[in-house]
């Protein structure tokens, strides 16, 4: 018996996906740049093997069961979108078919604790620095928590900065030629608040006004990138009302919730707010983006700098927002600097939003693999965009005894302006 796929069946994103999947010709172009396929060897657990999974579940001709454990293992770091010659969308498709499967896929009551754990914290800076110390606790009575639960206690810093606050509005130094509206974030303004101070440094020195709404909130990426839209179309609308019409950009400096942002035309598609939310996708843009197309006005003296700066592309910059060459600019424009390129630049360091909560060991394996492609360089920093990139390689240097600072792009930047800011 033939199936097709009805798209009205599958919600207000069925046609997107049904578009993606017919536009795959299983060329299979998309293999070799795929992490997980490189680490599990299994075509169920490639683009295309997930492509016809997904597929024959939104035919109705195979069970959802046997879809999630393949769906789930993939990052979503997008690699296999730009290998792919016949421009099949893989990003309209694995978020989407995450949230309609969400209420289909059984999932066990560990997976179930562990999601909503991770979603009523880390999204919430005060309720996510009380769970980094509660962790310590938790660390200290290992055999006591259940083992669905123990990734968390691996991923959890041992401590995290004071929080740090910032002014609504920094003003320009000297003559404004900007005026930006910042996403703060939620895990990065815990674990480096550093970023966010670093960020208005530059964009200040630069001649950029910065403006920080106060009802922003969390991206929403984790819910949404997740299968939880609800919760993601809760954040989406929170920070639409948010953030201001009268500035020239809406600036991330975190790749994951940049990368999400600009994907609230789907997370709201077919709801109200679809036309602004499609708007306001327009003008999100990362940090390093906004900066090279604006040229820096300060050039960076670089006294007293490292010189040997190793650049990791993190997936949400690289392949979910097309950003490679405007970070490595600016790292280029600091004097005397040679910047170290890795081999396999698109394969992702696993950490992947809470990937690295909830598969452990394939994030891991792919954390290990970066760390010491990072460490054969002979770099003295390594610099990158994301705060779970941050995260995850500072783990994984730590494992290998290496002490190499990993530092956001914009915090190395800022550092080779003035050294005392270090
Ligand atoms: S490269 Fe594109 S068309 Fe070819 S199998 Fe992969 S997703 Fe399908
Ligand atoms: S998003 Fe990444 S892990 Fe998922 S199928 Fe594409 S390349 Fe593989």
């Amino acid at each position: 018996m033939l199936h097709s796929i009805h798209p009205e069946q599958h919600g207000p994103l069925g046609e997107a996906m049904t578009n993606a999947v017919q536009a795959c010709v299983h060329c299979g172009f998309c293999l070799s740049v795929c992490p997980t396929y490189s680490e599990l060897g299994q075509e169920m657990d490639s683009p295309r093997g997930r492509i016809v999974l997904m597929k024959l579940a939104l035919e109705g001709s195979l069970a959802w069961d046997a879809v999630q454990p393949h769906i789930d293992r993939c990052l979503g770091c997008l690699a296999c979108e730009p290998a792919c010659p016949s421009g099949v969308p893989y990003r309209d498709l694995i978020s989407p078919f995450r949230a309609l499967a969400a209420s289909k896929f059984q999932r066990s009551g560990a997976d179930k604790l562990r999601h909503w754990l991770a979603g009523q914290t880390i999204p919430y800076p005060s309720r996510f620095r009380f769970a980094v110390r509660a962790a310590g606790v938790g660390r200290a009575m290992r055999p006591l928590v259940p083992r669905a639960l123990q990734s968390m206690l691996d991923l959890a810093p041992a401590s995290v900065p004071p929080a740090q606050k910032w002014p609504s509005v920094t003003p320009a130094r000297g003559e404004r030629r900007a005026r930006v509206a910042l996403l703060t974030g939620c895990a990065q303004q815990v674990l480096d608040p550093d970023i966010n101070t670093a960020t208005i440094e530059v964009l200040a020195r630069n001649g950029v006004e910065v403006v920080i709404p106060s009802g922003q909130g969390c991206c929403g990426g984790l819910a949404w990138h997740t299968g939880d839209l609800t919760a993601g179309q809760g954040f989406a609308r929170r920070n639409l009302a948010a953030f201001p019409a009268d500035v020239d950009a809406i600036v991330t400096n975190a790749a994951g919730c940049g990368s999400a942002m600009r994907e609230y035309h789907l997370v709201l598609h077919g709801t109200p707010e679809q036309a602004r939310a499609d708007a306001f996708s327009k003008r999100v843009v990362d940090v390093s983006v906004f900066l090279s197309r604006l040229g820096l006005r300060e050039k960076p003296t670089g006294n007293g700098h490292p010189q040997r700066i190793a650049y990791h592309d993190a997936c949400h910059l690289a392949q979910a927002q097309g950003v490679r060459r405007e970070p490595r600019d600016l790292l280029r424009a600091i004097p005397g600097v040679q910047l170290l390129e890795l081999p396999d630049p698109h394969i992702c360091c696993g950490s992947a939003g809470s990937y690295n909560l909830d598969q452990p060991a394939i994030a891991s394996a792919l954390g290990e693999k970066k760390a010491r492609a990072v460490l054969a360089t002979g770099a003295e920093v390594l610099a990158t965009g994301n705060i779970g990139c941050l995260t995850q390689l500072r783990a994984h240097f730590a494992r290998l005894g290496s002490a190499l600072p990993v530092r956001h792009t914009i915090q190395v930047l800022r550092d080779a302006y003035d050294p005392s800011l270090r």
